[in-house]
């Protein structure tokens, strides 16, 4: 290579560097002009002792209906009256159907669209033989300082009782909102599909009486920490969930003859249904990294170390690299597509019978904008086999997605970051089903938050053994809310 080609080569790629690096100086988040926030009265003892007694009421849902003890409802209800005496005594209260909450808090104006923050009263069973590997109890609601133990710890009787104590410490201070404030908590989340179930009557009811809401809170997102050795250093991820997948079960099966297994015809129906699941497997859905899969990424990025700011000032050059990365990661990949998770198979009944019938069912999850009919057309295109025979068994459409510019949102975003300086807050998917998206029909804004500080092994214990929540969680996720409360329903 000629002199000075070679130098004129060094010389652009040095240039590109220095480009780069002072890109990288400059890819930092946002400077906002934000206020401390002033500090918020809250009685941490007194809300730990009502969270405590919350748990300690096995308020368990089944999705055969005859299986739940209404009672263990009743005497939430209960609970809840004694527990905050002043949201008993100001707050219109209505049970509908078995056990779902609606609770209206009067705003000085009916002009407004009303808020609501949503919870559910139900908690999933424990696990039959698992009861004795608690540490604590599961309905013990045991605190020993550190934590508060039991079923429905995390998911989700923090999250409705500490929006009671908001309430409540609200009215003491005498704090009157403008708009009307909602409380709606439903019976069965853990069971229902949208279609049927608690948080669909709640608005069944609010529709028939007009009522559109302006915004909605629910659980959904989280606080994550985050602290990746030279990556990232001591922040918190606050994750607001602007949309939900949806889920089908669908079985797809092939019909044979049948008959005895002395004879085996040269494919029999579990052959056949092995190909059915290669093609499935081998044409997964496309995985896109979307706008707010982009902003999260980008948000984080802004807030790592230089040596990966300098990675991620280029992140949408990257994105092609960044997408082959992320589909080997099955939590990442879940965020960019509709995953297709085979679970269940079924042949025959007895070893020496050829199946009439062989069967696999499969678990789709589906991104915003994706629904169940989008998602049988694929298993049309993608199987070769054209007689199989596709049963929808179960389903729930993914979600909209709600605006990142809406009042609630900015709120909520604002709230993270005066909090701590080390938050960062972007927008989410989340991969699980809450209530939330049942409320569509009334309402375009909404946020599936939950504003508790944990780490992901503790978020991971919902539903699971030693479900607990921190101590230290609890009092400033009581202050989110009444902040919430104060900012959201104003004019
Ligand atoms: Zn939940």
């Amino acid at each position: 290579m000629k002199k000075a080609v070679k130098y004129s080569i060094l010389g652009a790629s040095g240039a590109l560097a220095a480009i780069n690096a002072v890109r990288a100086a400059a890819f930092k988040p946002e400077k906002k002009d934000l206020c401390a926030l002033p500090a918020e009265a809250v009685d941490v003892e007194k809300a730990c002792a009502h969270l405590s007694e919350a748990i300690s009421i096995p308020t368990v849902s089944y999705p055969e209906k005859e299986k739940v003890d209404f009672s263990q409802f009743d005497r939430f209800h209960a609970f809840l009256d004694d527990a905050f005496p002043l949201v008993r005594e100001r707050l219109e209260k209505e049970i509908i159907e078995e056990a779902n909450l609606i609770y209206c808090w009067k705003g000085k104006r009916s002009d407004l669209d009303p808020i609501a923050l949503l919870s559910h009263q139900d908690v999933v069973p424990i696990s039959e033989g698992t009861e004795n590997d608690w540490t604590h109890a599961p309905f013990s609601g045991f605190n020993d300082g550190e934590f508060i133990w039991g079923r429905g710890a995390v998911d989700m009787k923090n999250h409705l009782i500490a929006v009671m104590e908001a309430v409540e410490a609200l009215l003491a201070e005498g704090f009157a909102p403008e708009r009307d404030v909602y409380l709606l908590f439903g019976q069965d989340e853990e069971v229902s599909m949208s279609e049927t179930g608690g948080a669909k009557s709640i608005m069944e009811t609010l529709k028939a009486r007009g009522i559109h809401l302006d915004s909605i809170i629910d659980e959904g997102g989280a606080m994550l920490p985050v602290n990746l050795k030279g990556v990232i250093r001591q922040k918190c991820l606050c994750g607001v969930g602007v949309a939900e997948k949806g889920y089908a079960d669908i079985e797809i099966s092939i019909s044979a003859k049948g008959g005895h297994s002395s004879q085996p015809p040269k494919h029999s129906a579990v052959v056949a249904l092995a190909d059915v699941i290669k093609d499935l497997d081998r044409h997964q859905f496309k995985a896109e990294i979307g706008p707010h899969l982009m902003d999260m990424i980008q948000n984080v990025g802004r807030n790592a170390t230089y040596p990966v700011r300098l990675l991620a000032c280029n992140l949408p050059a990257l994105k092609p690299l960044m997408k082959a990365a992320m589909k080997q990661i099955p939590l990442a990949a879940s965020m960019m597509r509709t995953t297709t998770g085979i679970t269940m198979v079924s042949g025959s009944p007895a070893a020496n019978v050829l199946p009439q019938k062989a069967s696999v069912t499969v678990n789709f999850r589906m991104m915003p904008g994706v629904s169940t009919e989008d998602v049988i057309r694929h298993i049309r295109t993608c199987v070769r086999n054209k007689e199989i025979e596709i049963n929808c068994l179960k389903k729930k459409e993914a979600s909209a997605v709600s605006p990142t510019d809406a009042k609630a949102y900015r709120i909520i975003e604002e709230l993270c970051q005066q909090e701590s300086g080390d938050n960062i807050v972007a927008p989410m998917l989340v991969i699980a089903g809450t209530d939330a998206c049942t409320y569509e029909p009334v309402c375009e804004n909404i946020y599936r938050f939950s504003p508790f500080r944990m780490d992901a092994g503790l978020l991971l214990c919902a539903h699971a053994t030693n479900e607990r929540l921190p101590v230290a969680s609890f009092g400033p996720a009581v202050a989110f809310f009444k902040r919430y409360i104060r900012k959201a329903s104003a004019e």
